[in-house]
């Protein structure tokens, strides 16, 4: 530094605020973690260390860093890891509501990976562009590149990145029609699927299960997936059918990644069918006979065994159609009753039954609404009505009844796949975690409804529950199939590991202490023992509290 008057009074300024004003302007590092047990994302043991950072990114790793930092963090006891990628998020439009992301934050979730049959974007052709307030303004999003620019804007806690969803595609040119689309019509999905991965898609999610995904043939999604392998993107599927049909599906998703040349992530792998139960072992040989001969199919999964749904969910479908209204007469109408019975025993083909799906078995629902059955399963629930009735009424009937008197609003938890099945598939190399949630919080406009814990848990719960308590996987493997393993299926090569030279985006939390505290009948908990949270630089957790800082960006593949 050179010697001249303004300098010399700036140090003497200096000076007379130190200790901050010194700190602030000499500083080498903006953030600096101490004495953490670094888990850096890829695989490798942990190691005992300092991450510093410097603006937006990680500039020094290693033992007792040397240099003054504006902010320092004591991690000492506790674990530091690369924020959390959630590969299957649902928080796309949540988060203009409110952007801070409260249950993703608190489980040490910095980037969310969002699409599955829609994708908040595009909004083009047949479909007209979607509303959403922006810092209070209305503004239409018709184009990927628009809703990352809004999403950014609005001001998230989070980093953003999507897929192009089918369904986007699909009724972009097809409208709500459920004809088949001609070669025109698919052509015309093409250029709509190039020019969002223009915009930074990371390639084409679908939802391949009801309408319009359902209507896409094999071959159509080859062609769609062809384009996204022009740029380099993934496929990412919530396949046909994860009940009876889970192998068929399964061969399904392997051939469009096989002749479309893209790699393939299962969306939320399971086996949802009692009669399949305990076969998860022959579902990861067709994927690694795949992987055997060059089709990179890897999958992702959320750490729960049950999904959640309306009880009449387990009505057959014709009885749905014309409304609520109609299925109500329907319900009082013995005929249609007794059709019902019938379907529901025996089954619809192509209809995933929630009820033959766990075994018949009314100790798998459990009541998950607001009423006076909440937290009961439903054998609990029928023994209760029936109680003292003679004759003894049909528990199916009985079952009717309650759908009737509720309004058809009896949310259900389905335990519809098994621990067995679930923990056998998450210990696979290339399986990894996605919560299937969205942002929620214990307060404001996102506490609404009764939502699923993998909104609040996900992660925390591996670390507790798979990690800590079950020994399932090592805690090094457990942060590598949350961090370096989504952001390489994606082909993010600055995010997901803790590397001089990456984002800083980082989640510190206490080994012995991190669980999930979300349940079924009372899920707005947020978990314990993540403490702090880092996105691009900036603290966003501090002491397990939300600064109110919205550092996240929308990521856009290959820029
Ligand atoms: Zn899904």
């Amino acid at each position: 530094m050179k010697n001249h008057p303004i300098s010399i009074c700036l140090i003497a300024l200096a000076l007379f605020f130190l200790p901050l004003a010194a700190q602030q302007n000499d500083s080498k590092f903006d953030l600096l973690i101490r004495g953490g047990q670094i888990v850096d994302g890829t695989g490798n043991p942990w190691f005992f260390g300092d991450v510093a950072v410097k603006g937006d990114r990680i500039v020094e790793i290693g033992r007792n860093i040397s240099g003054s930092a504006t902010k320092i963090l004591d991690a000492r006891g506790l674990v530091v890891a690369p924020g959390f990628i959630d590969m299957h998020s649902h928080s796309d439009r949540v988060l203009f509501e409110d952007g801070h992301a409260q249950s993703k934050i608190r489980q040490g979730v910095t980037t969310e990976v969002v699409g599955e049959g829609h994708s908040a974007a595009p909004y083009k052709g047949k479909l007209s562009p979607k509303p959403v307030s922006v810092k209070g303004k209305t503004e239409h999003l018709a184009t990927l590149g628009e809703y990352l620019d809004a999403v950014e804007r609005a001001g998230i806690s989070v980093n953003i990145a999507s897929y192009v969803g089918l369904n986007n595609l699909w009724e972009g040119v097809m409208g709500h029609s459920f004809a088949q689309p001609t070669q025109e019509d698919l052509e015309k999905m093409k250029v709509l699927m190039a020019e969002a991965m223009e915009d930074g898609a990371f390639g084409l999610s679908s939802q391949l299960m009801s309408p319009p995904g359902l209507l896409a043939t094999t071959d159509q999604v080859v062609e769609l997936c062809r384009v996204v392998r022009d740029y380099g993107g993934i496929y990412s599927s919530h396949i046909r059918n994860e009940g009876l049909g889970v192998f068929e599906s399964v061969k399904q998703a392997i051939e469009i990644g096989e002749r479309g040349g893209v790699p393939v992530d299962i969306i939320h792998i399971k086996i949802a069918d009692q009669q399949y139960w305990g076969r998860m072992d022959e579902v990861i040989a067709l994927i690694e006979k795949a992987r055997q001969r060059g089709v990179n199919v890897q999958a992702n999964v959320y750490p729960y065994t049950r999904g959640y749904n309306n009880l009449a969910s387990i009505i057959p479908p014709w009885a749905h159609e014309g409304g609520w209204d109609t299925m109500i007469s329907r319900l009082k109408n013995k005929e249609d009753r007794k059709r019902m019975k019938k379907d529901i025993l025996n089954g619809v083909p192509g209809w995933y039954n929630h009820y033959t799906a766990v075994g018949g078995d009314w100790s798998r629902m459990m009541i998950g609404d607001n009423n006076e059955y909440k937290g009961m399963t439903m054998d609990v629930v029928l023994q209760k009505r029936t109680e003292g009735k003679n004759p003894k009424p049909d528990l199916m009937d009985e079952m009717f009844d309650l759908i009737i008197e509720k309004n058809n609003s009896v949310g259900t938890v389905y335990a519809h796949h098994t621990e067995r099945d679930m923990t056998l598939v998450m210990s696979q190399p290339w399986c990894s975690i996605g919560s299937d949630g969205s942002a929620f919080a214990t307060e404001g406009v996102l506490r609404r409804g009764n939502p699923h814990p993998r909104n609040f848990g996900t992660f925390p719960r591996v670390l507790g529950r798979y990690v800590r308590e079950q020994n399932l996987i090592s805690l090094e493997e457990a942060v590598r199939k949350m961090t370096s393993l989504n952001a390489a299926k994606i082909g993010l090569r600055d995010r997901g590991l803790l590397k001089e030279g990456m984002f800083a985006d980082i989640a510190v939390f206490d080994p012995d202490e991190v669980i999930d505290k979300s349940g079924f009948t009372d899920p707005f908990h947020y978990s314990k023992g993540i403490t702090y949270v880092v996105v691009n630089g900036e603290l966003v957790l501090d002491h397990e509290q939300h600064t109110g800082a919205t550092p996240g960006r929308a990521l856009r593949f290959n820029r």
